[in-house]
């Protein structure tokens, strides 16, 4: 270790654990975008808040960019460290700290994975509603740094909903406790909800206080083949009106081919060009019928093709399996992300344009769609040909997403709904946000990260 910031870091907080193989530098450099090449100074791991706040003020004093690291599972280059960065994993902080059953609160260090809290919520008969495929690898604090949503929004909301309070270590080394899990506090600014999404740029949080609700009603999973795109708002409309539905879920035939070829197994003789995957309530007759009508009625107006529903918990994560693997099945083919949302009012307008957008746009490109439709949230995957050289590729998609913004603005949606705009949407942040707004970011960014050390370069530049 020669360079003479680490050799003062190591002096300054001597417990601390510090990474510099290079296999480490580029295991930490990086998230699940794989576009950056991974160059971080060192990979820091602390193990109590002190050493946090240590760390922090070390970075504040050297001008060491810092930044924080959670499961790396993001798709939005948040945590990548390609400028010489301190990586800060959060991963040895991964404790749960303390369970208020009164409270219905769980409170826990910011690198548990959520899938541990899933199951430490279980073991207290209650649970924990956040949830989405990479569950076993993300954490609280990168669910929290972007307001992570998943395939239950549709039923509890994102992962805002469910932060009773927090404790973040801000720019300068100060801890702030926020909130301390009160249901009600009109005490002025929320700062935890300014914590929320803010992508590592405004403070690093250490622990998380998480509200559990009672565990899921019984439900079953329904898979439904569609004959066409335009018919898809109509079948949700069909199902949200008599079902309490838990998640409603939508992918292509490419989406399902691609899932297929990655080891699930094909759900229906035939292929179709669009399928959804549907969970709702159905622990009784009344439910189970209100279901048989939804299915029959949407048979009935020729909007649904063929349907399958679970008959066992086995059967259930089979067909979840065909949504929940797109997103793995297609990494290897260094997919160029969409993430948008607009209001479920206007999808279907927006649909039609998007469709007609890129169907002129990528006429030689692999496009796959999928997502949260059921919350107006929409993933847009552009598959890289092989042969094509990989900053040509995302040069050509940048054009697209381009046009794909200005529907965005006409349609008042979102460039990032839940992933985050990290490095990969930056450029595109004003189709969503006002320029008075991101002025207001950036003073808010000043108060919270004077020196403009935490996450630079990820969201907006200052
Ligand atoms: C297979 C797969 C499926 C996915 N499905 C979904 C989905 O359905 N919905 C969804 O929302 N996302 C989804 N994601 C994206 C990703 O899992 C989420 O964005 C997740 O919240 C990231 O958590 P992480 O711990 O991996 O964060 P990281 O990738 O490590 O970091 C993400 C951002 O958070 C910041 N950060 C991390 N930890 C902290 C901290 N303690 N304090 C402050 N900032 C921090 C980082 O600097 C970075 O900006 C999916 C990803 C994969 C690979």
């Amino acid at each position: 270790m020669t360079d003479p910031r680490l050799t003062d870091l190591v002096q300054a907080v001597p417990a601390l654990r510090l990474k510099t193989e290079p296999s480490d530098l580029e295991h930490y450099g990086r998230d699940w975008t794989r576009r950056w090449t991974p160059a971080p100074l060192a990979i820091a791991l602390p193990g109590t808040v002190e050493e946090v706040q240590a760390v922090v003020r070390w970075a504040s004093q050297h001008g060491v960019a810092v930044v924080p690291s959670g499961g790396r599972t993001g798709l939005s280059g948040g945590a990548v460290a390609a400028n010489g960065e301190l990586v800060l994993s959060l991963e040895r902080m991964n404790r749960v700290l303390d369970f208020n059953a009164v409270d219905r609160t769980l409170t826990v260090q910011a690198g548990i994975a959520l899938e541990a809290v899933h199951n430490t919520a279980r073991d207290h008969g209650l649970a924990y509603p956040v949830d989405f495929a990479s569950r076993g690898s993300c954490s609280i604090g990168g669910n929290i740094a972007t307001n992570a949503g998943g395939i239950r929004v549709i039923r509890y909301g994102n992962t805002r909903e469910w932060i009773a309070g927090m404790k973040v270590v801000t720019g300068t080394g100060e801890l702030l406790d926020l909130n301390r899990g009160l249901i009600k506090n009109s005490s002025g600014y929320d700062l935890r909800h300014l914590m929320i999404a803010s992508e590592g740029t405004l403070g690093i949080v250490v622990e998380a206080s998480l509200r559990l609700t009672d565990p899921a009603p019984a439900s079953n999973v329904m898979l439904l083949a569609l004959p066409s795109f335009e018919v898809l708002m109509q079948v949700f409309s069909a199902f949200r009106e008599r079902l309490q539905l838990q998640a409603f879920e939508f992918f292509t035939d490419r989406a399902l081919h691609h899932v297929l070829a990655h080891g699930a197994q094909k759900p229906f003789e035939e292929m179709h060009p669009y399928y959804v995957v549907t969970e709702f309530a159905s622990g009784d007759e009344v439910q189970e019928a209100a279901a048989m009508a939804a299915f029959e009625a949407c048979m009935d107006s020729g909007w649904v093709s063929d349907g399958v529903v679970s008959q066992s918990d086995a059967q259930a994560a089979q067909l979840w399996r065909l949504r929940e693997a797109i997103t793995e099945a297609l990494a290897p083919y260094k997919p160029y992300k969409n993430d948008v949302s607009v209001r479920i009012s206007a999808m279907p307008a927006f649909l039609e344009e998007t469709q007609q957008l890129l169907g002129k746009a990528y006429p030689h490109f692999e496009v796959v769609w999928f997502g949260h439709i059921g919350d107006g949230n929409l993933h847009i995957n552009v598959l890289k040909p092989d042969d094509m050289d990989n900053a040509e590729f995302v040069g050509q998609c940048e054009q697209v997403t381009t046009l794909l913004a200005a529907s965005l603005q006409k349609h008042e949606g979102s460039i990032s709904a839940e992933h985050g705009i990290g490095l990969v949407k930056k450029g595109y942040l004003e189709s969503t946000r006002s320029a008075a707004e991101i002025e207001v970011m950036r003073g808010i960014k000043r108060v919270l990260d004077p020196q403009g050390i935490l996450n630079p370069g990820k969201l907006f530049d200052v």
